[in-house]
């Protein structure tokens, strides 16, 4: 079987984590079986979607390193095939035409809750042996109806959740096609704009779509999903529906509560391999494997193992996945995201290979590449040391030390060994101590008392800041 997934997201927004979870999902369980991946993008609403998003979620998958084998495939430029399969789905009696107004609508729910029923569309305009159907009305544009079998069960195998089942007496004539909205293209106007629901079974199976992996806000659809596919005489794929991811409040991951677009984790420092063996292990598992690579991943990922509770997002956890693969960075990589970082703060850094090398220095103490890019700042901008740090640290005892210790370092070699040679001999002079002088060194130059050993830490200097922020005693 050629193994063949998608991941469908609508342009309205950014790449959300979950869709992203989705969409790793789908790409390693292609990649793992050797198929292909596909990228659609849902962009029937047209209020809402925007190009800006398209390109969003682009890049954005594109970072994560989730290429696509085909697409982006626009729903908007298929209208002529949904169109095509409506009239058939008319000719063949699977879905109907239906001119009720909304008024008519919200008239048939409130008789209904006055009845005390759940309300539904009662199918006035479903055509059926011997039934007369009303006069098609003056001026009212109508939707398109799927003819849903009334009586039946539903039911899946869910890749994730497990056997499903709901009842047809539980679902309505869904609409599948509604007259274009303003805004929509010329070629909607006449015929109008395909739902959801009905678009995305068209292009799973026109695309030859054999496994749907996607968030379980869509389990509800699912049924109708397969009851359309089964009135098109098309072969179903098998779905698995993932949890939610929920906050690390327990709630529901929103905006307003902390970033959940993908863009936002690598504005804050987080590398991709870390977001994605991040995103891959919430709700996936593979024995006790916390960290793995991209090429483990695809080897493991078989579709099994996926959790059927809903993953708790862990901001200390990811933190710790992406500290260790800041330490398996290369430097020069580093240094570059280290640069752009400090762009974004208004530091221009011509030097990458200065960069790079604090990079090796720091990055055993960073989680991120904000913190790498905090530390490296200090060379750049004039540091302000706290009055505390330095009543603590800086004496009548040390600072004749910090005093020859300057002038040594006007001329000797700038290097680590040439800065640590420097340092001893001052400590002799003044019979001063390491733990005395590093300090009131780390205060006055890199405006904070704890640094990685301080000699290296002045050879990633200009020697003229040093100098500099020495200049005063
Ligand atoms: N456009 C839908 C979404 O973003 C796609 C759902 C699906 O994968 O079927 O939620």
């Amino acid at each position: 079987m050629n193994i063949r997934t998608r991941i469908a997201p609508s342009p309205t927004g950014f790449l959300h984590l979950g869709t992203a979870r989705t969409a790793l999902y789908s790409w390693a369980y292609a990649r793992h079986f050797g198929g292909s991946f596909v990228l659609r993008i849902e962009d029937t609403d047209v209020a809402r979607s925007t190009q800006e998003s398209v390109d969003q979620i682009i890049d954005a998958m594109q970072w994560l390193g989730l290429d696509h084998d085909e697409g982006p495939i626009f729903q908007m430029q298929r209208l002529a095939r949904y169109h095509e399969v409506v009239e058939q789905m008319i000719a063949a009696g699977t879905a109907y035409r239906c001119w009720c107004t909304p008024q008519e609508l919200d008239a048939m729910r409130e008789a209904q809750r006055a009845r005390g029923e759940k309300t539904h569309y009662d199918r006035r305009w479903r055509p059926e042996p011997g039934k007369l159907l009303p006069p098609v009305p003056e001026g009212v544009k109508p939707v398109v109806r799927f003819a849903n079998p009334v009586s039946g069960i539903v039911t899946w195998d869910d890749l994730v959740k497990g056997p499903i089942s709901i009842s047809n007496e539980e679902i309505d004539d869904l609409i599948i096609l509604r007259p274009a909205p303003a805004g929509a293209p010329d070629e909607a106007g006449a015929l109008g704009v395909p739902t959801y629901n009905f678009a995305v079974v068209v292009d799973d199976w026109d695309m030859g779509i054999t496994h749907v992996f996607r968030g379980d806000d869509h389990v509800n659809n699912t049924p109708w999903q397969i009851n359309i596919f089964h009135a098109l005489g098309a072969p179903l794929p098998q779905f698995g529906h993932c949890p939610i991811i929920l906050g690390d409040d327990g709630q529901k991951m929103s905006k307003r509560r902390g970033s959940v677009s993908v863009t936002a984790y690598r504005d804050a420092g987080y590398l991709p391999e870390a977001l994605l063996n991040y995103l891959a292990r919430l709700g996936w598992s593979h024995g006790d494997e916390e960290i793995f690579s991209r090429e483990q991943l695809v080897q493991w990922f078989d579709g099994s193992h996926l959790s059927k509770s809903p993953a708790q997002w862990d901001p200390a956890k990811l933190a710790w996945v992406n500290a260790h693969y800041i330490k398996l960075a290369d430097d020069a990589r580093l240094a570059a995201l280290t640069q752009q970082q400090l762009a974004s703060r208004g530091v221009t850094v011509d030097d990458l290979g200065l960069l790079a090398r604090a990079a090796a220095l720091f990055k055993d103490r960073c989680a991120t590449v904000v913190e790498l890019a905090d530390w490296a700042e200090m060379i750049f901008v004039p540091v302000r040391p706290r009055e505390e740090d330095l009543t603590a640290h800086l004496n009548a005892t040390v600072t004749p030390g910090l005093r020859t210790l300057r002038e040594k370092l006007a001329t000797v070699d700038w290097d680590k060994a040439s800065i640590a040679a420097a340092m001893k001999a001052t400590l002799a002079l003044h019979q001063l101590k390491m733990p005395q002088l590093a300090p009131a060194l780390r205060v006055l130059v890199c405006g904070r008392t704890q640094t990685p050993s301080i000699d290296a830490v002045l050879a990633l200097f200009p020697r003229a800041t040093v100098l500099a922020r020495l200049q005063h005693l």
